[in-house]
């Protein structure tokens, strides 16, 4: 018998349920990974989150060695690579782990009606058992974060799983294909200081935080300077770290909170897959008249704003490819209130560059800041005052420092002047949500 695990972003070891579950009664497994030009380049295309991924692949390559199989490696679409794959090694099933974005789902059915064998999707990506699952008492999905916390909290889970000792060869003969060079994908590396992939370093970070940090997470998790935050996103998104084992053993009742946020923007975008184009709310989809301006988004993007926190924020993600938390919420209401630019310019930016960059926590979150999402509030409640924010998270200046050297040393004056006053263009950016609420 031999067995098909179609590895996406579950790229580990541990806590797998869809390997635990191919792996079993099987004479040969053949764990494979297929690049596709679509997510390559498209939309969402990133040269250094691709970088990650292939870090996370020569990892996990590593980890299959040392138990009996290795990582194959295919190139082109799933539907007819996983197919011929499957025609080559005469598999009789295939196992994945299931996702929730719109592409992703409508792939995987393709490939299930390509195949022809039994095909089976597994949970795996986040820390619920099934996202799908979690209603109302009316069985409708959950748009505002608090009840849907709650009943996630109650929602099943399973026990995490360890690693298998040893796993079944690779079917002989079968050619594995190697993990290319980021150049080869025709891609390049845009940021400096990257966190490097792979389920070993990620755990490594995880026992970290856990032994050092998390008990003092609730308190720092805010503070710009401190690395209070545990730095998991990137490890997450790719499915390094299984965010139930994460979950599992991180004793933070905050932190895990934090999880729910990511499984609830998942369980949104599952539930609306159209948030991935327009605004949540249908009175502000094309109602707010975005401005279009060229030379203020370039400032924005190059942290070039005048206002400190902003530029820290962005150079920061051009720097490192990932932003403090709340960083990023400073620089996105600056972006979609302050200078009025539409979320999506904001959205595609952070795609570009973030590690962690994710479809649903991306996508919601930005729609979450610019407030046309899901959990609605009026827009002033999160129009961000960024020298306000400054002194409450930042308070000594030294986040700011580290990413924006011009404010060294007393430097100042090589600092450009604000590119908008804050209180003018606050006053803006109200009116304009109510001139669109009330064409909406
Ligand atoms: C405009 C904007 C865009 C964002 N884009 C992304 C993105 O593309 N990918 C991404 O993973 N996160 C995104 N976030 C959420 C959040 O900023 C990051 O998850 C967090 O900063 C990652 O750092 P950490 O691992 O140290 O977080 P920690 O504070 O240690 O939190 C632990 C984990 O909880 C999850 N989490 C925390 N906050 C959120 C949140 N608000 N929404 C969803 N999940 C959360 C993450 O998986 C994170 O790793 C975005 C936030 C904003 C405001």
């Amino acid at each position: 018998m031999t067995t098909i695990l179609w590895l996406r972003r579950d790229l580990r070891v541990h806590d797998h349920p869809a390997l635990d579950a191919a792996r079993i009664g099987t004479d040969h497994l053949v764990p494979v990974f297929c690049f596709d030009d679509r997510l390559l380049h498209g939309r969402h295309a990133s040269g250094p989150r691709t970088q990650f991924l292939l870090e996370c692949l020569a990892d996990l390559d590593r980890s299959l060695r040392a138990r009996g199989s290795r990582l194959v490696i295919r190139h082109g679409r799933p539907e007819a690579e996983i197919a011929k794959l499957a025609a080559e090694t005469k598999a009789d099933a295939v196992h994945y782990t299931g996702d929730v974005g719109a592409f992703a789902r409508d792939r995987d059915r393709r490939v299930e009606q390509a195949l022809g064998i039994p095909v089976h999707e597994h949970p795996g990506l986040f820390a619920a058992e099934n996202l799908e699952a979690i209603r109302t008492t009316d069985g409708n999905p959950y748009t505002t974060f608090t009840p849907f916390h709650r009943a996630w909290s109650g929602s099943p889970r399973r026990r995490p799983s360890g690693a298998p000792r040893a796993l079944p060869p690779l079917p002989p003969g079968l050619a594995h294909g190697a993990i290319p060079e980021l150049g080869d994908l025709g891609l390049h590396q845009e940021v400096e200081e990257p966190m490097r992939g792979g389920e070993t370093v990620g755990r490594e970070r995880l026992r970290r935080f856990v032994s050092d940090r998390a008990a003092a997470y609730e308190y720092a998790r805010d503070l710009l300077a401190e690395d209070g935050a545990s730095r998991l996103s990137p490890y997450l998104h790719f499915g390094c770290l299984s965010a139930r084992e994460v979950e599992a053993r991180v004793p933070s009742h905050e932190f895990r909170r934090q999880l729910g946020w990511r499984d609830f923007f998942a369980h949104v975008l599952l539930h609306f897959p159209g948030n991935a184009q327009s605004e949540h709310q249908a009175r502000y989809r094309g109602t707010i008249n975005w401005s279009r301006a060229e030379k203020a988004f370039e400032a924005w993007c190059e942290g070039r704003t005048g206002y400190p926190l902003v530029d820290a924020g962005m150079r920061q993600l051009r720097h490192e490819g990932w932003m403090h938390n709340r960083a990023r919420l400073v620089v996105a209401s600056f972006l979609t209130k302050d200078l009025g630019i539409d979320w999506r310019w904001g959205e595609r930016w952070f795609m570009r560059l973030l590690l962690d960059g994710d479809e649903a926590s991306n996508n919601g979150n930005w729609q979450w800041v610019a407030s046309v999402g899901v959990d609605p509030r009026p827009p002033f409640r999160r129009l961000f005052n960024p020298a306000r924010q400054q002194e409450r998270f930042d308070p000594d200046g030294a986040y700011v420092r580290r990413y924006v050297p011009e404010l060294r040393n007393g430097g100042a004056h090589r600092y450009p002047p604000p590119i908008v006053d804050h209180q003018v263009a606050r006053q803006e950016a109200l009116a304009r949500y109510r001139v669109a609420a009330s064409s909406g």
